[in-house]
């Protein structure tokens, strides 16, 4: 049965990355998003950081808060579970800290998901060997995001080898990743059946990052590359065996309730901060007005404890190995748009002080709203449930 009750371990280990947050994410956060980069003494706050690998990574690599079995035995819930609970914590003060932990590994989950055994041990278990410290996947295209099928780029065989050709935008920490895991179309005109990934070494003749880093509406120390490869030479080593759609998609039924986990953190994080200003200046609101935005604060408290249950119920699912792919979208699909209320409501609250660069509530709001597009749009996730409660009559993808 599904219980939410925190171990007295946990909730100290919470305690200690809420206030690492505070102490030392949240003062940098404003140099973050003006330079779009992470801040340069970056090393030193992830060195104080209780946890020292990306909560994404928990489910094999354990929380990095100590190396005592007996109290990670008692971290109660499993990776995934666990995993959720620290990144809402994690983003509470601002969301930058975690990006910079190592783990943050989409390419890594699609070589374990797609990859043959010796291709796992080499590639996937390499970042946890600390071999790796990011890795990427890469399927946006220009034209092209929810619908893998319309993929350009191709990947022709020449003998043992394949050669890869096309372009990849949006990909997240690509400018500076390690490896890559690259879709491509190796039957023209095929579709999803002809869809392979490769994996592109970092080192690999033929790739070029054209542009860092996207300038974007939020999340903006997050960067975004568009990558190029150009006869890029690939062994046959490097094809991961499985052309599995359902596989394919499963690279992120772990990590998409992390989008809302790190959206629900953001928006606590506003609220509080917006009720502490509310409190401190005395704006001579009427007691019924003030009534008003007492009950507003409750709702929005009752709506963010929804907005969790959803995300700890996926973690669950996906701690017990059962197939999560419903939960996942669940969780994605409905709490975006509640945060994404709850921070707009949060920035009401204050009135026009919300809107400048004094606070930090602005910056908040621009990168809880982006949440919804990464790892597959809100509709696209509302689509997938649709389809699990009552078919694919339920709509057209
Ligand atoms: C910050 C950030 C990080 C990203 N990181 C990565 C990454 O690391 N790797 C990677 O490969 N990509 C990455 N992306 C790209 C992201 O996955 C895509 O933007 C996303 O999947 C949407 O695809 P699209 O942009 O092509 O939109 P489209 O597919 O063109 O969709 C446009 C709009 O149409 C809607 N829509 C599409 N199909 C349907 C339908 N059938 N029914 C109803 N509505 C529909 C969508 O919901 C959306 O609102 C990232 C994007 C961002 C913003």
């Amino acid at each position: 049965m599904l219980t939410t009750e925190i171990s007295p371990e946990t909730r100290q280990l919470l305690a200690e990355i809420n206030d690492w947050t505070i102490a030392e994410v949240r003062p940098r956060a404003r140099e973050a998003d003006d330079t779009q980069a992470f801040p340069a003494d970056t090393d030193e706050v992830l060195a104080k950081c209780p946890v020292k690998h990306s909560p994404l990574d928990f489910r094999y690599s354990g929380p990095g808060h100590t190396d005592d079995p007996q109290v990670l035995k008692k971290l109660e819930g499993g990776g995934a579970l666990l995993g959720l609970l620290v990144m809402e914590e994690m983003c509470y003060g601002d969301g930058w800290g975690w990006q910079g932990l190592p783990g943050n590994n989409l390419g890594e989950r699609a070589v374990r998901l797609l990859g043959s055994p010796e291709q796992v041990e080499k590639w996937a278990d390499g970042t946890l060997r600390g071999e790796y410290k990011f890795t990427s996947i890469c399927m946006t295209e220009d034209h092209c995001g929810s619908d893998l099928s319309q993929i350009r780029t191709s990947a022709v065989r020449d003998g043992d080898h394949w050669i890869l050709n096309g372009q990849k935008r949006f990909i997240s920490h690509g400018s500076t990743s390690d490896y890559l895991v690259v879709f491509a179309q190796t039957e023209p005109g095929a579709g999803l059946k002809g869809l392979r990934a490769f994996i592109v070494d970092r080192q690999d003749a033929g790739l070029r990052t054209t542009k860092f880093t996207e300038d974007k509406l939020g999340q903006r120390w997050y960067p975004q590359a568009t990558i190029e490869f150009e006869n890029l030479v690939l062994a046959e080593d490097r094809r991961l065996p499985s052309n599995d759609f359902g596989q394919i998609m499963a690279i992120m039924n772990g990590t998409r309730p992390h989008c809302a986990a790190q959206g629900l953190g953001m928006a606590r994080g506003s609220l509080d901060y917006a009720w502490n200003w509310v409190q401190e200046h005395d704006k001579g609101y009427s007691s019924r007005r003030r009534d008003r935005l007492v009950e507003d604060v409750a709702e929005m408290r009752h709506a963010l404890d929804r907005v969790r249950a959803l995300v700890l119920r996926a973690g669950w699912i996906h701690d017990r190995g059962e197939a999560s792919a419903t939960a996942a979208h669940m969780a994605k699909a409905y709490a975006l748009p509640v945060l994404e209320a709850v921070t707009f409501r949060a920035m009401q609250m204050m009135g026009p002080a919300a809107s400048s660069k004094e606070h930090l509530i602005e910056k908040w709001y621009r990168d809880v709203k982006f949440l919804d597009i990464v790892e597959g749009t809100g509709q696209l996730h509302r689509i997938g449930v649709a389809r699990a409660r009552i078919g694919k009559a339920a709509a057209t993808a």
